[in-house]
Parts: structure tokens; C-alpha cells; sequence
């Protein structure tokens, strides 16, 4: 049977490439980084030069970058390590309603721990209310955090003018960048970023490695307590094989990240294109003029969309709901929500997410199937059903 992966922004399959160049370093290179002979250093020398690879890339200096494990990790190091360093000058938080849920549980525990939270609404193509910002921000607020690009619905902040906007108020600006990763370049400089997390399994990378950008300077506490790794700023013998893994996929990213956004752009609008020509009653979600080309959120009205993934599962082709942490939960996509979607519209959304990989025969095939399972589904749905007695 065919199998179609439309779940990139999940995770992704781990590069050839990358694989090669972790493999020493899962093997005969098994020296703890923080040992001083020769097995020690030789860990060194990779981690470091994968470190170098990252600041190159996201234009920062290597002592900016530290590894951590994963794009959860740096989040919550991030918010929790900033709103505790600098408890002096306040204890107010501001972020987005729509923020990955390793940033929202965080600041949650910290309004718990007497921190004040303010999360900012977003329109209906999820951009975060600038105006909301302006009006919120002051003089006690240590940290806004937003992200750049929304892994349900794949809308892109306007980074730089809410940068503008946190700079003038003195407090530090952090990002989210997992998904952006392999979206856009990145640079801390211009973007004007205090902070900012990313994760290597979203760009064919390893899966549990991480990195947080801690602008020189910025006032944080240590999140991981323990040893002196990463120039004393994260305890925990590093994950070599993980921070190589990393550095090669970053690197092969911008060596290929002209040709992938062209391609992504090709395939996710013939998707589009395709699926609201077969497919009636339909919405895109997400801003269609600012929006990661690899993210396609679909809402089908009249359909449970944890239906369609498990008839679209039996025909090889993975989708999801949204994030990949919320579903198999109950919980409804807050993404969604923010939005303004119906309770009926978030359960009828689906998320196809793309990779080079795939081909237009994929798509030809996944939109025929799509047709005719969300024409099932709809035909036997109790809301259809119920929309029509009216
Ligand atoms: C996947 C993801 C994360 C979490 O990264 P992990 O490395 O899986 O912990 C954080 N934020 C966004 C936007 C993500 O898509």
C-alpha cells in the first residue's frame, strides 16, 4: 500500500546525511564533553563545531547558542529562566493565545507561583494583536514571548514590529522559532531577539535536541541544575551525537532552503487548489499572505476530523488534527479557538503538513481519498443531518 507522510510539522524522518555524520559520534567517538583527554575533547570538537554551524546560521555569536533537549526544553528555560532572573523589575508576562503548549503550561504554573500573565488575542488568521500589545506591555513586564510560526495553522508573527514594540518598553523578547526553522532564514539581528528556541527533529534533525539563543547579556537563571555544561548555563552531560545531528541539519537546511520553500510553495497550492475544486464546504485557515508554505489546515463543515484521520490512516496517507501533543487528548485545539472557530468547525479541522519528499502523485492521490471519505462521513454525520431539518 501507499504510505504518504503529510505530518512534517510533527516531526520528520531523520536525513541520510545527518545520520552519517552523527554516526561517529554514536560510536567510536563516545567521550563525555566535559572530560579533558584526548576522548573528552574529541566530543568537544563536535559539539563546539556544531554549535559554530547554528550562531552562523542564525547570525549569533557561539556563545550565544546552548544546547538543550529540545524545542519544550528551551521554551520553558526560556520564560521560567528570564521571569525569575528578573523578579526585580517585575513579575508580568505577556504571550499569544496561540503559543505552543510548552510556553502556555509554563506561564499557567507561573501565574500559579504569583506571576502575572497576560495572553494576547490574535485575529482570524491567528496574527497577534499588535494593538493588544502596545496596550498591555509595562514597565513590570520582564518577557514577551511570541512565536514565529504557528505549527497549526502555519500563520508568520510579524516579528520585527512586535520587536520594535518590546525593545521600547525594556523588556526581553523571546520566540519560538521551532516552526520557523525550516521556513524562512533567521536572524537574531534582525528579527531583534533577545531569545529564541529551536529544534532539530522538525528539520530532519534528531529527535530530543534543542537549542536556546541567549542574546549575551540577557538576564537568566540556570533551568536545568547540575554541572557546568554549556559554559555553566545548562547542567547535563550533552547530547554529542544530538548537538552534531543538529548542526548538520541547520547546515543542510540553508544549503537547500531556496529550493525547499519553492517546492513547498508548489506543492501546499496545488494542494490547496485541488482540494477546494473536489471538495465543497471548506475553509483554509490561517493567513493565506503570511503563512509557512509546508502548514495546510483544512476545515471540512460536517466532518469529525478524528474520523477522516483514521479512514485517511487506513489508506496510508498520516495527517493530523493539529498539534501533535493535543491530540488522542479531548482537549480542543486552543489554535483553533483563538481563531474564532465553532466548536463543530475545530473538530472538522485537519492538518496536512508537507516535505520535499513528496510528490504530486501523493497529493493527486490524498485529495481523491479525502473526497471520498469526507462525502461518506458527511452523508452518515448527525450535524448534516440536523443543519438540514432546519
Ligand atoms: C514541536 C514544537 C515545539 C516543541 O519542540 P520539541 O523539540 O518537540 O520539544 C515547540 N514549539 C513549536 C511551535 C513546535 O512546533
Amino acid at each position: 500500500m501507499k504510505r504518504i507522510y503529510l505530518d512534517n510539522a510533527a516531526t520528520t524522518m531523520l536525513s541520510g546525511e545527518v545520520l552519517q555524520e552523527m554516526m561517529p559520534y554514536l560510536t567510536s567517538i563516545y567521550g563525555n564533553s566535559s572530560s579533558l583527554h584526548s576522548f573528552g575533547r574529541e566530543a568537544v570538537n563536535g559539539v563546539d563545531t556544531a554549535r559554530d554551524k547554528i550562531a552562523s546560521y542564525l547570525g549569533a555569536k557561539s556563545n550565544e547558542v546552548f544546547f538543550t533537549s529540545g524545542g519544550t526544553e528551551a521554551n520553558n528555560w526560556a520564560i521560567r529562566g528570564v521571569a525569575y532572573a528578573n523578579i526585580k523589575k517585575g513579575k508580568h508576562i505577556i504571550t499569544s493565545q496561540i503559543e505552543h503548549h510548552s510556553i502556555l503550561d509554563t506561564c499557567k504554573q507561573l501565574e500559579k507561583e504569583g506571576f502575572e500573565v497576560t495572553y494576547l488575542p490574535v485575529d482570524e488568521t491567528g496574527l497577534v494583536s499588535v494593538s493588544a500589545l502596545l496596550h498591555e506591555i509595562k514597565p513590570t513586564t520582564t518577557i514577551v514571548s511570541i512565536m514565529a510560526v504557528n505549527n497549526e495553522i502555519g500563520t508568520i508573527q510579524n516579528i520585527k514590529a512586535i520587536s520594535e514594540i518590546v525593545k521600547f518598553y525594556g523588556a526581553y523578547f523571546h520566540v519560538d522559532a521551532v516552526q520557523a526553522l525550516g521556513a524562512f532564514p533567521l536572524n537574531v539581528d534582525e528579527l531583534g531577539v533577545d531569545l529564541l528556541s529551536i529544534s532539530a527533529h522538525k528539520i530532519h534533525g534528531p529527535k530530543g535536541t534543542g537549542a536556546l539563543y541567549i542574546r549575551e547579556g540577557v538576564k537568566i537563571n540556570k533551568f536545568m541544575l547540575g554541572g557546568e555544561q554549556e559554559m555553566n548555563r545548562r547542567g547535563g552531560t550533552v547530547n554529542v551525537a544530538g548537538a552534531v545531528g543538529f548542526g548538520k541539519a541547520i547546515e543542510l537546511n540553508s544549503r537547500d532552503m531556496q529550493f525547499k520553500d519553492k517546492k513547498m510553495f508548489e506543492l501546499s497550492s496545488y494542494f490547496i487548489k485541488k482540494v477546494e475544486y473536489e471538495i465543497p464546504d471548506i475553509k483554509i485557515n490561517g493567513n493565506q499572505l503570511q503563512k509557512a508554505n509546508s502548514i495546510v489546515s483544512v476545515t471540512f463543515d460536517g466532518v469529525e476530523g478524528e474520523n477522516l484521520i483514521m479512514l485517511l490512516d487506513l489508506k496510508g496517507i498520516a495527517v493530523s488534527t493539529g498539534s501533535a501533543c493535543a491530540s488522542g487528548s479531548l482537549e480542543k485545539s486552543h489554535v483553533l479557538k483563538a481563531i474564532g472557530l465553532s466548536d463543530e468547525q475545530v473538530r472538522g479541522t485537519v492538518r496536512f503538513s508537507f516535505d520535499t519528499s513528496i510528490t504530486k502523485d501523493d497529493i493527486d492521490y490524498t485529495v481523491r481519498v479525502l473526497a471520498e471519505e469526507v462525502e461518506k462521513l458527511r452523508k452518515f454525520s448527525p450535524l448534516k443531518q440536523k443543519k438540514k431539518g432546519n
